[in-house]
């Protein structure tokens, strides 16, 4: 009896100051820009995985200001806050597991500057990643980072998960671009974290510690990003393989000779099979695996890249090489690789299915092992595994998908994609490449990083001390 009487004093309290914060919310933004609306609290309730989470509060900022005020409102009410970009993510990153505010960013998506002599931009976090690509376009420029989802997603969403894409193997990754970042402290207190220049040797590199930090430090409201000039060339090379570890071992082949790709992607028979049933105009050569590679650069050593990729590939068992040069032939090749992460949908129809993603990365020497490894594991657990992705980074992507009603399924799912997961531990690898941690791998982070977790920990109490910023994340807790 005392204990339900104390029960129900507590929920009037926590009623009463969720009351008082819709109040207070109101202060900071106009009525129109906060939500407690059941069905518009459903549709920030989950990202692009499988984990949900309903907030309390929707709050969409429209400038700094507004963001350190809210948070400064939250960290006295203790009241957990979670920024979200597009909901793209698929590691349940932007989900509120712990209720509070979910700070929509993508009202702040302006484009500041285009700073040409400088080789920089300067933008707001909510800025989709493609709108500024083609903002930089006409100037010869573009912001290499490249992923998948760059149609969809926010820069603010790419940088805090530390993502990259098809990219990354000549480019690099975001983390390679960031030069300043302005952050709201999980106190409220605004910060800069870089400055304009190209290089800096001045204190601790706050900026490398927010990138990837997947919003448990802070909320980015602002960043400078290098930009890179536009190459005056590309061709790609689309090489198929009857065995699938050949094609593992043309990836480090490749590399071995000194080429640098601009991109190397891989899709094995089962994502090709998906692909075609998922547009059969495209009408992929059916095969164990296939490499796409691009090199860029300048026309002459464009040229020259290409026949010696396809001369690579030709040497380590691959058929019908082709080299496209022009602009729709490479399109085309793109528009089916761009295609795999959608098409898993085409490997059991009339199901109702859910797609799992993962992520893993291993040194390039062990695609090959990592790849049996993958294939052994979809036998073990009778599962149909699709594996695409960055091959040239090591960084594999294998789909999943399941009957969601069939709970038996699920359970299949969870321990297959565990396999995955100590399967490129134990090849030396990571496992998140570019999707983060979220609140889909937290149970890997001490296997992965031993008592560098704790130093993790440390800095997160330090900086969050009542953990309100995106809460139970990152393995973190
Ligand atoms: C079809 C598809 C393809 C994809 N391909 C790739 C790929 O090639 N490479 C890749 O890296 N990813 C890829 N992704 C994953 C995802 O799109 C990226 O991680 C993306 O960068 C997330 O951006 P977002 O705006 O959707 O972020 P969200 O999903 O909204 O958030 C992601 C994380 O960032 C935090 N966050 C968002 N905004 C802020 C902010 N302003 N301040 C602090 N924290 C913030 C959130 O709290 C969360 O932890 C893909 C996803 C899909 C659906």
């Amino acid at each position: 009896m005392i204990f339900l009487a104390e029960t129900y004093k507590q929920l009037i309290i926590i009623t009463h100051q969720y009351m008082n914060l819709l109040k207070n919310l109101q202060d900071i933004v106009t009525p129109s820009r906060i939500s407690n609306d059941p069905a518009e609290l459903y549709c920030y309730s989950s990202d692009a995985s499988y984990i949900t989470g309903t907030p309390d509060y929707v709050v969409m900022p429209c400038t700094t200001t507004e963001v350190s005020e809210i948070v400064k409102l939250a960290h006295m009410h203790r009241i957990p806050i979670t920024a979200r970009g597009a909901g793209t993510g698929l590691a349940g990153g932007a989900v509120p597991l712990r209720g509070g505010i979910v700070l929509d960013m993508s009202r702040m998506n302006k484009l500041l500057d285009i700073d040409i002599r400088n080789l920089q931009v300067l933008v707001e976090p909510g800025l989709i990643h493609a709108d500024l690509n083609r903002s930089l376009e006409p100037y010869g420029f573009f912001f290499p980072p490249d992923p998948g989802s760059s149609e969809m997603c926010t820069l603010g969403g790419l940088i805090a998960n530390r993502g990259s894409g098809m990219r990354s193997v000549k480019y690099g990754t975001v983390t390679d671009y960031v030069l300043d970042l302005e952050v709201v402290m999980p106190d409220g207190t605004i910060i800069q974290t870089g400055g304009k220049v190209m290089k800096s040797a001045s204190g601790y590199d706050l900026t490398a510690l927010m990138v990837g930090s997947e919003g448990t430090l802070g909320v980015i409201t602002g960043t400078r990003l290098k930009i890179h000039p536009l190459p005056k060339a590309r061709a790609a090379v689309l090489a198929h393989f009857n065995d699938l570890e050949a094609a593992g071992n043309a990836v480090s082949a490749i590399m071995g000779r000194g080429l640098v790709p601009s991109a190397c992607e891989l899709m094995d028979s089962t994502t090709i099979r998906a692909v075609n049933a998922y547009d059969p105009d495209l009408n992929i050569p059916d095969c164990e695996a296939l490499l796409l590679i691009e090199v860029d650069g300048a026309p002459c050593s464009v040229e020259s890249d290409a026949v010696n990729v396809a001369d690579c590939c030709k040497e380590l068992g691959a058929f019908n090489v082709r080299i496209a040069g022009s602009e729709s032939e490479m399109k085309e090749l793109w528009a089916a690789r761009r295609l795999a992460g959608a098409a898993v949908t085409r490997l059991s129809p009339g199901k109702t299915r859910v797609y799992i993603g993962e992520d893993v990365a291993v040194p390039l020497s062990v695609i090959p092992e990592m790849l049996r490894e993958i294939r052994a594991i979809s036998k073990k657990h009778g599962l149909t595994i699709m594996t695409y992705g960055h091959a040239g980074d090591g960084n594999l992507h294998t789909g999943m998908a399941i009957d969601t009603l069939d709970e038996k399924q699920w359970e299949v799912i969870k321990q297959a994609a565990d396999d995955i997961h100590r399967a490129a531990l134990l090849l030396g690898g990571t496992v998140s490449g570019e999707h983060g941690i979220g609140s889909a791998r937290g149970m890997y982070m001490t296997e992965e990083h031993g008592s560098a977790l704790e130093v993790m920990v440390s800095i997160k109490k330090a900086l969050d001390p009542y953990n309100i910023m995106n809460p139970q994340k990152v393995g973190l807790e």
